[in-house]
C-alpha cells in the first residue's frame, strides 16, 4: 500500500537477506501446526518469490516492502488460513508493484491463488470518498460483492489491520483519511464477518488517529482509574467463581477490559460521563456446554439481583452474524452495575474469531456443528436462499456471489450507485437524473468508450456523454433494467408522439381554417379558453392532439372558431354549449347520412363515427336509435344553420296512375317548384298503378313541402310520400 522506492538506509543486501531467511523458518514452524508439509512448501516458495519481486523496495518507514506482505500473512496464519489463501497474502501487491504479471502467478502458484490476488488488488483500486452513511454502506457492500470469496475480503482486512498498526509513519491528512475509512468500511465489514477482536483493534487504531487529543484524555483518564477499578473487580471475581464452584459448575470466568473506543462511543451515544461508563464491570463466563450456560445464569442471578429488562438470549436467537451468548446486568456490591456473558467455548471462538474460526478450530470436533452456523450465517449475509446446509466443500460455499441481485458502480465524482444485476450504462444515466438518460448519446466506462449495452459490473466508473439535442432511442427498451429508466424512456417517446400528433393537428387546423379566411396565428387565447370550456376539452393542446390523432374534425374546429371570432365574445356566451351549426358544404368532414338523408329543417342528430367524422341523422332515424345506443358519449349536439343557400338531398316515393305522360307532368311540376331531379325509377308492373322514385335537389324542408303539394295537386297523383330509406 504505501510503497516507496527510497533507498534502503542502513540496510544492506546481506542483512536483507538473512533477516528474511530467519522469518521464513518462524513461518514454516508456524505452518507446521496445521499445515500439510507440501502446502507449507508451496507458501514457502510464495514467500521466497514475493520477497525477491519486492527486493528494491521499501515502506516510507524505510522498512524493505516485503516486510508488509509477511505481516499481512503472519496475521492470516494466526487465523489459520489455507495455503492458497497465506500465499495470495504474500503476493498480495506484487502484480501491482512490480514487473510481474497475474498470468505468471497463476503459472506459478495455481488459478485459485491468482484469483485470490486479482480479487485483493481490485478492492486496492476503489478508492472511498464521501462519508455519507448510505454510501459507506453501499461501499461496504460493493467490497463484500467484489471480492466473491471471502478469503479476499480476509486477505484485504489483514493488509488493512497491518498498516494501520503501522500507521505513524504517514502524513497526518493521509493518516486521517485512512483511519476514516477504516472506521467507516472496514470496521464495519469485521464486525459483520464476526472477526470481533480484528473489529476492535481496527477501531481503536483509527480512534487514535481520527481524534489523537481524544484518544489520549480517555486513555489517561482510564490509566489513572485502573487502580481503583481492579479492586473492585478483583472482589466480584472472586464472588462468581465462589458461586459457581458452590453450584459445582466447572467455568472459565475473566474480567473484561472496555476499550477506549467502545468507551467513547457510549460516552457519546447515551451522553454518558466518563466515570458512569467506566463504572460498569464487564465479566465473561465460558463453560462446556449450552445447559451449563443457563445453570450459569440461575447461579449468578442468585448472586446478585439482575437489572431487569437487560437479560438477552443470544443462545436461542442469535445475532445476523452467528454470536451467541447470554447477556445480563446485575446489581453488583457498591451498587455498581455488572454486565455478564454467558457462553460455551465454541461460542466463544466464534465469537471471537467469527468466519474465521472454521480455519482456526478445524480439528476442533464440533466442527460439523460449526460449519453448519457459519453457513447459516453466511446465508443470512448473502440473503441466499438456495445454498443448501448439506456436506457440500465449505470453501465452494465461500465463492458465493455475495449480493447476486445488485451491482454497486461509481459516479465520476465518486458517489456510489446500487443497481439492479445486469444494468446497461442507460440505467446508471437514468438512475443519476432524467435528463441525463435522456440525453445520453455515449458512455465510458473505467475511462473507456463502451456501448450503451454493456453490463455494469462491480467497482466500475460509469461515466455518461450527453448532447443536447439528442433523444431516448427506442431500441433501449429491449435492454434497460430499471423500472425507471424503462418508465422514463416510454414516458419520453409518447410525449413525443403527443407533440407530433399536436403539430399535426395544428397543420390540418390551419387547414380547415383556410376556406374561412382565417389563419391558425389569428386566433387568440381567450377564443381558445371558451372554445376549450364549452368542448369539454382539458386544453387548447388537447383539442389539437385529438385533431392530428383523428379524434376530432378540423372543418368543425375551425368552423366554431371562426363563429367565435364573427360573432364576438358575447355570442359565444349566449351559444356557450350550442349545437354545432350543419351548412351542408363541410365536404368531406360531415356527411348527411344516408339512410335518412336529413335536409335543413328536419330535428337532426350528429353522430361522430371513426373513419368517416360527422355523421347527421334524423333524431328518429332507426338506425341510429338502435345501433348507437352503446355510444352515446359520440352523440353530438347539431343544428342546421338558416339560409345556408345549400341543396340537400330528398328522396320521395310518388304512386300514381299508370298512365302515359305521367312522369313528364311530375318531373315539369318539380321544375317548376324550383329543384333539380338528381335521379328517378320507375316500377316495371304493367298494372293500374305505378311508383316513381324521385331523388330531389331541396333547399329545406318547406322548400321540400311546397313541391310535394305542388305535386298532389296532379290528378293522377295518388299517393306521395318522403322516403327515408
Ligand atoms: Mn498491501
Amino acid at each position: 500500500m504505501h510503497a516507496a522506492a527510497s533507498p534502503p538506509g542502513s540496510q544492506t543486501p546481506q542483512a536483507y537477506d538473512s533477516e528474511f531467511a530467519l522469518q521464513l523458518e518462524k513461518l514454516r514452524e508456524l505452518l507446521g501446526t496445521y499445515l500439510r508439509a507440501e502446502d507449507i512448501e508451496r507458501v514457502a516458495e510464495a514467500f521466497r518469490f514475493s520477497a525477491e519481486a519486492h527486493k528494491d523496495q521499501f515502506r516510507i518507514s524505510g522498512d524493505p516492502y516485503f516486510s508488509h506482505p509477511l505481516a499481512v500473512a503472519g496475521i492470516l496464519t494466526g487465523w489459520h488460513l489455507d495455503a492458497q489463501a497465506l500465499m495470495a497474502a504474500l503476493l498480495h501487491d506484487v502484480t501491482e508493484d512490480t514487473e510481474i504479471t497475474p498470468a505468471e502467478i497463476g503459472e506459478r502458484f495455481g488459478k485459485v491463488t491468482a484469483e485470490l490476488v486479482d480479487g485483493v488488488s481490485k478492492l486496492d483500486k476503489i478508492e472511498f470518498q464521501s462519508i455519507e452513511d448510505a454510501q459507506a454502506e453501499n461501499f461496504r457492500k460493493m467490497l463484500l460483492a467484489m471480492a466473491r470469496d471471502v478469503r479476499v475480503i480476509l486477505i484485504k482486512l489483514a493488509d488493512r489491520l497491518h498498516n494501520m498498526r503501522t500507521l505513524d509513519t504517514l502524513r497526518p491528512d493521509k493518516r486521517r483519511r485512512i483511519a476514516r475509512e477504516t472506521l467507516e468500511i472496514y470496521a464495519p465489514i469485521a464486525n459483520r464477518l464476526g472477526l470481533n477482536n480484528l473489529y476492535r483493534e481496527l477501531q481503536e487504531l483509527a480512534f487514535r488517529h481520527v481524534w489523537p487529543l481524544r484518544y489520549r484524555v480517555l486513555s489517561k483518564a482510564i490509566k489513572a482509574a485502573r487502580g481503583n477499578r481492579r479492586e473492585v473487580v478483583g472482589k466480584i471475581l472472586a464472588g462468581i467463581k465462589a458461586r459457581l464452584a458452590e453450584a459445582g459448575i466447572e467455568a472459565e470466568v475473566m474480567g473484561r477490559e472496555k476499550h477506549l473506543y467502545g468507551i467513547y462511543r457510549k460516552m457519546r451515544g447515551k451522553s454518558l460521563t466518563f466515570s458512569q461508563v467506566l463504572d460498569i464491570y464487564g465479566f465473561r463466563v465460558i463453560v462446556r456446554d449450552v445447559p451449563t450456560c443457563y445453570l450459569v445464569l440461575g447461579a449468578l442471578h442468585g448472586l446478585y439481583k439482575p437489572v431487569p429488562g437487560k437479560f438477552k438470549d443470544y443462545i436461542a436467537i442469535p445475532k445476523g452474524n452467528g454470536y451467541q451468548s447470554l447477556h445480563t446486568t446485575l446489581i453488583g456490591p457498591y451498587g455498581t452495575p455488572v454486565e455478564v456473558q454467558i457462553r460455551t467455548t465454541e461460542m466463544h471462538h466464534v465469537a471471537e474469531a467469527g468466519v474465521a474460526s472454521h480455519w482456526l478450530y478445524k480439528d476442533d470436533k464440533s466442527l460439523s456443528e460449526l460449519q453448519q452456523r457459519t453457513h447459516k450465517w453466511l446465508q443470512s449475509l448473502l440473503e441466499l436462499q438456495s445454498a443448501s446446509g448439506d456436506s457440500a466443500e465449505f470453501l465452494e460455499h465461500l465463492k458465493i456471489d455475495l449480493f447476486p441481485g445488485e451491482v454497486y458502480v461509481f459516479t465520476p465524482k465518486g458517489r456510489i450507485l446500487p443497481l439492479p444485476r445486469g444494468s446497461t450504462p442507460v440505467d446508471f444515466a437514468y438512475a443519476v437524473h432524467t435528463d441525463i438518460g435522456n440525453r445520453c448519446i455515449a458512455c465510458r466506462i473505467n475511462h473507456e468508450l463502451m456501448p450503451l449495452r454493456t453490463e455494469l459490473r462491480n467497482g466500475d466508473q460509469v461515466e455518461v456523454i450527453t448532447a443536447t439535442h439528442a433523444n431516448p432511442n427506442p431500441a433501449w427498451l429491449s435492454y434497460v433494467k430499471t423500472g425507471k429508466a424503462r418508465s422514463q424512456i416510454r414516458h419520453f417517446l409518447k410525449t413525443t408522439q403527443q407533440e407530433e400528433s399536436v403539430a399535426l393537428g395544428e397543420r390540418l387546423l390551419a387547414q380547415a381554417l383556410r376556406p374561412l379566411d382565417l389563419s391558425f396565428e389569428r386566433i387568440g387565447e381567450p377564443v381558445w379558453d371558451k372554445f376549450v370550456l364549452e368542448c369539454g376539452a382539458k386544453s387548447k393542446t388537447e383539442v389539437l392532439t385529438d385533431i392530428g390523432l383523428g379524434k376530432r374534425l378540423p372543418a368543425i374546429v375551425a368552423r366554431r372558431l371562426a363563429e367565435r371570432i364573427e360573432k364576438g365574445e358575447a355570442a359565444v356566451e349566449a351559444r356557450a354549449q350550442g349545437p354545432i351549426l350543419i351548412r351542408g358544404s363541410e365536404g368531406m368532414a360531415v356527411q348527411l347520412a344516408h339512410c335518412c338523408r336529413p335536409i335543413p329543417g328536419d330535428p337532426i342528430v350528429g353522430v361522430i363515427k371513426k373513419g368517416q367524422g360527422l355523421v347527421v341523422h334524423l333524431a328518429d332515424c332507426p338506425s341510429i336509435s338502435i345501433r348507437g345506443r352503446g355510444e352515446r358519449g359520440k352523440w353530438v349536439d347539431v343544428e342546421w344553420e338558416r339560409d345556408s343557400g345549400k341543396l340537400f338531398e330528398a328522396a320521395i316515393k310518388i304512386e300514381a296512375e299508370n298512365r302515359r305522360g305521367v312522369l313528364a307532368k311530375v318531373a315539369a311540376e318539380i321544375a317548376e317548384a324550383g329543384s333539380n331531379i338528381q335521379h328517378v325509377t320507375m316500377d316495371d308492373e304493367q298494372g293500374v298503378y305505378t311508383s316513381l322514385y324521385f331523388t330531389l335537389q331541396v333547399s329545406n324542408r318547406v322548400h321540400l313541402a311546397r313541391i310535394l303539394r305542388a305535386l298532389r295537386a296532379i290528378p293522377e297523383v295518388v299517393r306521395i310520400a318522403r322516403v327515408r330509406e
